[in-house]
């Protein structure tokens, strides 16, 4: 099995204690590769890179479009290498080839738009009031960033931070999930090959006590951006703010995606599918719960019964399979723990309800997808992130109902509305509580449109300009041009 080395200060490094483990392809439930074991020691080596990267010259006195061009050129190479690394998150996730490649082919436009927007960072002349005195603010970057990503889309996912971090001038550590690092480690060599210099984007692999934890607490680093469960992101926070860091976070979800019976049905079928049963259930805005309107449930119901009965499950490197493995065998655990519960607790079990053992499945952990009706808003199947494909149909009498049942949640991450009433369309785009609410389609995003969570689903937004702000910091800057200086034991 081929060895993968940390990557710090632009070269591949030994873990200082030696160890590797394995990581798993979810399809076949073997190992496929060996991942350095990261630790503190290895932390802050890495942190130890990035701030010296920071400091540097090199990093430090590049002209802000000069790192834009920088930006647009790694984007360019991540385009020509996109099918390697797709084939490499496939075969460490379980991910669909479709769905990955798509991913990896987009990113380029993260590079390229935030490569944009980095000499586009302005501050202000402030007409200051008070006389002969000039006054200008200064956008700049915080330092260091440590980026801690999950394995559902792990190249993805990064990206959302690496691009406009660097864009502002900070520079990385990146610690990738224990359960998918691989691509990360692939992906990160193309830095040094744009031409960046050593030491501004590092990865340190292992898992978040040994690696996430002494980064989030590593006094050099400046900022914290998080994706992945709430725990860990509970424990984040607390971590960061002993140190006063800003953090983003980007966490769970149990996104409502409601058919009004004046719906487009055939679409809003395929919108249903598409919310939970891409990725087999493994994103954060998996359109988990299906909020149906009475007068069309049971007719509605059958319809998304049967399409998903329909789906081709199987070997996710084919590019027509459409229902893949879950990705870690605690996952797969935990999401075959999730359909008892339903059971246990009276819902109806429609579609799947048990582990594959199709032929075309081999020794992977596939779960059938699967759909509970009868859903009450108080069964755990309705109000737990599952993480897995599984769909929990609860009906609704009329708009009121329908927003009180999917604002009924901790969660806000994401929604999704079906109806050709635009009026009913707009109404309920702003009484969801959720970062992102989709109209007559699901599971669009954009490095154009802010994405972030309500409630507990996050802290703060990734993508869009409007968020390279997480990322800088303002410096205000007081020029006396020539007044005598007056009283110094009172404030000017
Ligand atoms: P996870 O929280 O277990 O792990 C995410 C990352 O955090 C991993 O790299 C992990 O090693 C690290 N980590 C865990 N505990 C840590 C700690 N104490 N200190 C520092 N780092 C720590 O999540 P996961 O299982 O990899 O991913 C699935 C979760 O991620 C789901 O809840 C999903 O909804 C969420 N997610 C959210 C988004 C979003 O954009 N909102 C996107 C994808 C996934």
């Amino acid at each position: 099995m081929h060895k993968y080395p940390h990557y710090i200060d632009g070269a591949v490094r030994e873990p200082q204690g030696g160890d590797y483990y394995e990581s798993f392809n979810p399809f076949t439930a073997r190992p496929w590769a060996l991942v350095a074991k990261g630790g503190a020691d290895d932390v802050e080596v890495a942190v130890q890179a990035a701030h010296r990267a920071f400091r540097s010259p090199e990093w430090r006195n590049l002209t802000a479009t000069a790192r834009g061009h920088l930006l647009r050129k790694f984007g360019d190479l991540v385009a020509v290498n996109a099918e390697h690394l797709g084939h490499i998150e496939t075969t460490d996730n379980g991910k669909l080839l479709a769905e990955m490649l798509g991913q990896v082919r987009y990113i380029p436009q993260w590079f390229h738009y935030f490569g944009g927007l980095a000499d586009k960072l302005e501050g202000a002349v402030i007409p200051i009031d008070k006389p002969n005195m000039f006054t200008f603010t200064r956008p700049e970057p915080l330092g260091v960033v440590a980026a801690i990503t999950p394995w559902n889309s792990p190249l993805l996912l990064a990206v959302w931070k690496i691009a406009p971090a660097l864009a502002a001038g900070n520079t990385i550590v990146w610690k990738p999930s224990e359960f998918a690092s691989v691509s990360a480690l692939e992906f990160v060599k193309l830095f040094e090959q744009a031409g960046f210099p050593p030491g501004v984007v590092n990865v340190v692999t292992g898992d978040g006590a040994d690696v996430g934890e002494p980064l989030v607490t590593h006094p050099l680093v400046a900022k914290v951006a998080f994706t992945g469960g709430e725990r860990g992101g509970q424990r984040v926070y607390e971590l960061a703010a002993r140190g006063l860091k800003p953090v983003t976070l980007e966490l769970g979800g149990k996104s409502p995606n409601i058919v009004f019976d004046d719906a487009n049905i055939d679409n809003a079928v395929k919108g249903v599918i598409s919310g939970i049963f891409a990725a087999s259930g493994q994103t954060c805005i998996a359109g988990s719960r299906l909020l149906v309107q009475k007068s069309i449930h049971d007719e509605f119901v059958k319809k998304v019964v049967d399409f998903a009965a329909t789906a081709r499950i199987g070997n996710p490197i084919e590019l027509d399979t459409q229902v893949g493995p879950v990705t870690t065998e605690p996952q797969y655990r935990k999401v075959l723990s999730f359909i008892e519960g339903a059971k246990e607790e009276g819902a109806t079990c429609r579609l799947g309800g048990v582990a594959s053992s199709r032929p075309e499945c081999g020794d992977g952990w596939f779960v059938e997808p699967t759909i509970f009706s009868d859903v009450r808003p108080d069964m755990q199947i309705a109000r737990q992130e599952v993480f897995g494909p599984v769909l929990a149909v609860l009906p609704f009498e009329d708009d009121e109902e329908a927003v009180a049942i999917a604002n009924d949640t901790p969660y806000g991450l994401a929604s999704g509305v079906w109806t050709e009433n635009m009026g009913r369309a707009l109404t309920m785009s702003q009484r969801l509580e959720a970062g992102t609410v989709w109209v007559n389609t699901y599971r669009a995003v954009s490095f154009m449109a802010p994405f972030g969570g309500y409630k507990r689903s996050g802290l703060g937004r990734e993508n869009g300009m409007g968020m390279i702000h997480e990322y800088l910091q303002t410096k205000a800057v007081w020029i006396d041009m020539g007044n005598e200086v007056p009283n110094p034991f009172v404030l000017r």
